[in-house]
């Protein structure tokens, strides 16, 4: 069915009731109009009847009961009144007709009128006259009310008569319908001004308002009640402009707060289209937050464990069938209950293997909240936690069973009396607990100075050394062990010059950090250089840039100041090629059965070093030559000391 709009439906309504009320009244108001004339005209025609009468009585009978003078006074009578006078004879002939021949018009008797008047009333009524053939009001009396069957008269007036000044039907209605006709039109343009414009204005704001376009405002004009109905619209709009700004705003700050958050945060709509992402996650998932937002997340993200998860969440959420399966984790912790989902992922980025704690939970919306933690670290310290314990606990049995062994071996020894044992076995066994003794404290020492260089708070006590009084440490600390394997220890002079570079008399170091990497680097130059081979400590200042260009490198020096170039170089053994990128890690060793007669290291020496110059802020290069000799060089950065570590001392 065609839709026609209320407006016209109205108007057409309106334009009919008013039609029909117009075609009421008018007929109403037409008929009584009439009814009244009718009346009237009666009431004339009574009081004419009664002259006719008198005249009738008044003349002389003529043949027919009506003499001539009589008949002409009534047929001017009629003439001048426009009146039809008749006047029938008691057997019914018309004897006298003002308008008809009397002669052609037949018995009058049966007209209801002349049936009246002869039973004494006063006949009277309209209808079709049967002569005229035209509608005419009659009036009738008896001339002798005595004499029923006597003379009759009849007047009335025929239509002809009175159509002359009546209104025609046709301008009461051409009346009427023109009157709608306006009253229609002034409501239409009443409606289309006050109501019908100003609600189709109000239906074009709240639409752009629909839109979302809530800075549109609706005009108030037209009635009243749609006058009001337009500033409560503009409140709305108002007032939903004021909340939209404001969720806009919060939207911004969590934004901006989920981007200052390190873990990788991403939130799903329902329907699994990406409605939050902060930077990290983008990073992460090498994705622009324009291209993801909006999108679902199967067509943005690429890593399957990052969509297994979304998968889970959305299984476990009641689906069937869709049970946890936290089992299928590979290491993670499993479903964490109320929708939330614990697992493990892990991640190839540039060729490595990201570690991730990821957790996906189920928002009140239905959509689904993961957040990915970067457990790459820990996964690698938990690792060196454990290989360094089982290194450790792997170092540290041998000394104490070859310990065990000697002790038990030295109980045996005497356990028939201090005079028969044999004293030979039994400083054997002694030699051997003091070695290995020795080995332990090494170790343990070791193990401390790592520990403590390790420690990423520790902050370096820097002071003005002179470079003297380094070298003196060196000598007194570390000459007996070159001397007692016949290595000749050659130590710099402040002041002693190679091309450019020169001594310095003082520089800015930490001495308990730079004495530990001197002990651990010389001590291993004279372990791995045999007899008559020479170990040589170079202290030199260097240019600031070389700082950083190293194998362990971390930082650069203060700008300006040269950095510190310590070389300990010896004629040894050297390191093969391929050991040189692990000689650094912690207990490891090129060849433990190889470290000469000064006994056995611990493999954490350069691991002390390492982390002792990281400390610094410098940076360490090895070159070796299998058979020719080692060179390890410290680039140290003069750094002014910010703040003293007190609790070093
Ligand atoms: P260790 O206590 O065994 O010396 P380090 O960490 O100090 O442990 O050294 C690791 C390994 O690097 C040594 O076992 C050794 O094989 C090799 N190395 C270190 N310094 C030298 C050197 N100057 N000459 C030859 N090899 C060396």
């Amino acid at each position: 069915m065609r839709h026609r709009p209320f407006f016209v439906r109205l108007i057409v309504v309106f334009a009919g009731l008013v039609a029909a009320i117009v075609a009421v009244c008018g007929g109403t108001i037409y008929l009584s109009g009439q009814r009244a004339v009718r009346a009237q005209q009666i009431a004339d025609l009574g009081r004419l009847a009664p002259l006719v009468r008198q005249w009738l009585a008044e003349g002389q009978a003529g043949p027919d009961g009506v003499d001539a003078a009589t008949r002409a006074k009534i047929t001017d009578a009629g003439r001048l009144l426009d009146t039809r006078i008749s006047v029938i004879a008691g057997d019914g002939r018309v004897v006298v007709d003002t308008l008809v021949p009397a002669a052609t018009l037949d018995n009058h008797n049966d007209r209801p009128e002349v049936v009246a008047a002869r039973r004494r009333e006063v006949g009277s009524g309209v209808r079709p006259s049967l002569s005229l053939h035209e509608e005419a009001v009659y009036v009738a009396e008896l001339v002798d009310p005595g004499r029923p069957d006597g003379l009759v008269v009849r007047v009335s007036y025929p239509q002809r008569s009175w159509s002359r000044y009546g209104v025609p039907v046709w301008q009461v209605l051409g009346a009427g319908v023109g009157a709608a006709v306006l009253a229609v039109a002034a409501l239409w343009l009443a409606l289309q001004r006050w109501w019908v414009g100003p609600t189709n204005a109000l239906a074009a704001a709240a639409g752009r308002m629909a839109g979302g376009d809530w800075a549109a405002r609706a005009d108030p004009r037209g009635a009243d009640e749609l006058r009001a109905f337009s500033g409560r619209l503009n409140e709305v709009a108002a007032h939903a402009q004021r909340q939209v700004a404001d969720l806009r705003r919060q939207q911004a700050d969590l934004q901006a707060l989920v981007d200052t958050l390190p873990d990788p945060v991403l939130r799903l709509d329902p329907g699994g289209a990406v409605a939050l992402i902060n930077r990290p996650a983008a990073r992460l998932l090498n994705l622009s937050r324009g291209r993801a937002l909006g999108r679902h997340v199967a067509s943005v993200v690429n890593d399957d464990a990052v969509l297994r998860l979304v998968d889970q969440i959305n299984a476990d959420d009641g689906g069937p069938g869709g049970g946890r399966r936290g089992d299928e984790q590979p290491g993670g912790a499993g479903p964490a209950g109320g929708g939330t989902v614990t697992r493990e992922v892990r991640l190839a980025r540039d060729g490595q293997w990201l570690t991730y704690q990821a957790v996906a939970q189920r928002t009140a919306d239905g959509g689904a909240l993961l957040v990915l933690r970067d457990v790459t670290a820990l996964t690698a310290a938990v690792q060196m936690k454990t290989d360094f314990v089982a290194n450790a606990s792997h170092e540290l049995r041998t000394p104490i069973a070859a310990i065990k062994i000697a002790f038990e071996t030295l109980r045996d020894v005497y356990a028939d009396g201090a005079e028969r044992a044999d004293l030979a076995q039994a400083d054997k066994c002694v030699q051997i607990i003091d070695g290995h003794l020795r080995r332990l404290e090494d170790m343990l020492r070791d193990l401390l100075d790592l520990s403590r260089v390790e420690n990423p708070h520790l902050k370096p006590t820097v002071r003005r050394l002179r470079t003297a009084d380094v070298m003196a440490g060196v000598r007194s600390s570390l000459g007996p062990l070159a001397r007692q394997k016949l290595v000749e220890l050659v130590l710099d002079e402040p002041g002693a010059r190679t091309s450019a570079e020169v001594t310095p008399h003082e520089f800015l170091c930490d001495e308990r950090l730079l004495g530990l990497v001197l002990k651990n680097l010389v001590e291993n130059s004279v372990k791995f250089t045999p007899p008559g081979g020479a170990v040589s400590v170079e202290l030199r200042l260097a240019e600031p840039t070389a700082v950083g260009a190293g194998l362990c490198g971390t930082s650069g020096g203060a700008a300006g100041e040269p950095a510190v170039r310590l070389t300990v170089r010896d004629t040894g053994a050297g390191i093969p090629p391929e050991h040189l990128d692990r000689v650094f890690e912690r207990f490891y060793q090129v060849d433990p059965a190889r470290s000469g007669s000064a006994g056995r290291g611990t493999g954490l020496g350069l691991a002390i070093v390492k982390h002792a110059v990281a400390a610094l802020g410098g940076a360490i290069e090895i070159e070796s030559t299998v058979g020719q000799g080692t060179a390890v060089t410290c680039t140290i950065p003069q750094v002014e000391p910010e703040v003293e570590d007190e609790e070093r001392g």
